[in-house]
């Protein structure tokens, strides 16, 4: 039996195993979907079903598999962002450089080492520079034999469009709760009551639960992460600029991390609006429950939605490289305090535009 350790992905599974029972596979296959997802765990499951040794592929035992799941077969590498790698200038990386792409293909021109085929995977091609995108473009248009580009994304709007149309594209969709709360708890055992609340948390990006599953501090981190944003909504100004600033310093160092704190935060601020309308069954922070049932009579419906869009908002901006501190520095304003302070927030914001 072949070990496609993928789960919840069976159409793209099904896919693959008739392309390599009729060798009909694209040279170059463009993943789609939310980090944490199993992108990487897909490209990696086909990289072994193409230079494995079994009869059913990929067995997950051979040597070559074995090689792949380890990092240590010469004919499969990963290209991305290298966490905390400076550039020549001293500025924290945040592109994939020309560089990189033309290391790609100069090995990518040599011919197998030890296996079938090569298999390069550029994880996370949103990051490509202009540059890099456009010499990955000529490579893309001339396929080379046995050599497959496995490109991964959150979302294939940020890739240029003549990148993506040389590239097979294949969506991955997070799992339902329900079918990640039986995987976690009989392919992990993982206990149901964590299963539940992972598979909620995790909004089915198997990646991230079994992360969480195998590191404690992970679910540490959050619960710090929320009661630092409980402290925040409660705290004046002054403070809230504080935590903006700092907020804004990590960013620099690790726009990850901060766009992390959003997303919770989002998905705090989503759980209180379904909480307003009767939405209790799909609310994420389900560990929580009696915090939002309390927070949530803080507030008007009106005034979780325009604090929804302000978070969504600033995500987008911090994407397009706005300045972080004046981002974050809004968002805080825009944060609703207990009903009855909009008037301080009415004189905070005059006082912000006086540069007072
Ligand atoms: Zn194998």
């Amino acid at each position: 039996m072949s070990m496609w350790q993928i789960v919840g992905q069976d159409r793209v599974v099904s896919l693959f195993q008739r392309s390599l029972e009729g060798e009909s596979l694209a040279h170059a296959y463009l993943f789609i979907g939310p980090s944490h997802v199993g992108k990487m765990t897909l490209a990696l499951n086909l990289a072994q079903a193409l230079n494995c040794e079994a009869e059913e592929r990929p067995c997950g035992e051979c040597l070559s598999c074995q090689k792949i799941a380890s990092a240590s077969h010469a004919d499969v590498q990963v290209i991305g962002l290298v966490p905390g790698e400076n550039s020549a200038e001293d500025k924290v990386r945040t592109e994939i450089s020309i560089d990189q792409i033309r290391q790609m293909q100069h090995s990518a021109s040599l011919p197998p080492f030890e296996g079938k085929y090569k298999v390069f995977i550029i994880d996370g091609a949103e990051f490509l520079s202009i540059e890099a995108a456009n010499c990955l473009l000529k490579t893309l248009e001339e396929p080379i034999g046995k050599v497959v580009f496995i490109l991964l994304t959150v979302a294939d709007s940020l890739l240029p469009a003549t990148v993506v149309s040389r590239c097979q594209r294949l969506e991955l969709v997070p799992l339902a709760a329900n079918e990640m709360e039986a995987a976690l708890n009989s392919r992990w055992g993982v206990e149901l009551p964590k299963a539940k609340l992972l598979a909620r948390l995790s909004h089915g990006c198997l990646g991230w639960a079994l992360a969480a599953v195998f590191d404690d501090n992970l679910l540490l981190q959050r619960a710090e992460k929320l009661d630092r944003l409980l402290e925040i909504i409660k705290a004046d100004y002054e403070e809230r600029f504080v935590y903006a600033n700092q907020l804004a310093v990590q960013f620099a160092q690790n726009r990850g991390m901060v766009k992390e704190v959003l997303d919770l935060w989002l998905d705090w601020w989503r759980d209180l609006l379904l909480l307003k309308i009767g939405g209790n069954d799909i609310i994420t922070n389900v560990d929580r429950m009696d915090v939002l049932v309390e927070v949530a009579k803080d507030y008007s419906l009106a005034q979780i939605r325009d604090f929804i869009n302000s978070i969504q908002a600033a995500g987008e901006q911090l994407r397009q490289n706005a300045n972080p501190r004046l981002v974050l520095e809004v968002l805080m304003l825009d944060m609703p305090g207990k009903e009855g302070r909009s008037q301080d927030n009415l004189a905070a914001r005059l006082s912000v535009k006086n540069g007072g």
